[in-house]
């Protein structure tokens, strides 16, 4: 950890880290949400939505990795059992129980938007006490704020395709 790097954040040490965490935990689930989601995927169009799935699961990953050395450079730990996840996630796991393509998408619709939310909340508490987490946060909320969109897309297509055909 740099010294002056972390004097810079200066109090607001342990609470930032307490939101990383929870971030940290949310990209997680999310990444192997979306993963599985590949994985059991079924019903029409099915390639153009587990090709984006699959996109999104290795942003997700990337985005775990941003916040882990963010969480290190800070002097934390990243959470260290996959079991505590569940306890500090924001925005939970919704199991990909049912593979067909549209509720695959609106489950992960819902983790997007609740992501969307989560990171434009730590830009407010860190605008001022913490500009590299800041700047995080915010490369990472133009990447959730893309997702959500792939996804409606996806799904908007989805439904068109299905009403003209019925
Ligand atoms: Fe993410
Ligand atoms: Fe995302
Ligand atoms: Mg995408």
């Amino acid at each position: 950890m740099g010294t002056k790097g972390k004097e810079i954040v200066g109090s607001n040490v342990e609470s930032v880290l307490k939101l990383l965490n929870k971030a940290f935990a949310d990209e997680w689930l999310a990444y192997y949400q979306y993963w599985l989601g590949t994985k059991v995927a079924k019903g029409p169009m099915k390639e153009a939505v587990i090709a984006e799935l699959l996109q999104h699961s290795a942003d997700e990953l990337r985005h775990a990795d941003m916040v882990a050395n963010r969480i290190i450079q800070l002097g934390g730990t990243p959470v260290a059992s996959p079991k505590a996840w569940y306890e500090h996630s924001n925005c939970g796991y919704d199991a990909p129980d049912d593979p067909y393509v549209s509720v695959l998408l609106d489950q992960n619709i819902k983790g997007e938007q609740c992501a969307i939310g989560i990171y434009n909340a730590m830009l407010d508490q860190t605008r001022e006490a913490d500009p590299v987490t800041y700047n995080m946060a915010l490369q990472i909320l133009q990447d959730e704020v893309e997702h959500e969109e792939d996804l409606q897309a996806l799904q908007e297509d989805l439904q068109l395709m299905v009403s003209r055909r019925a």
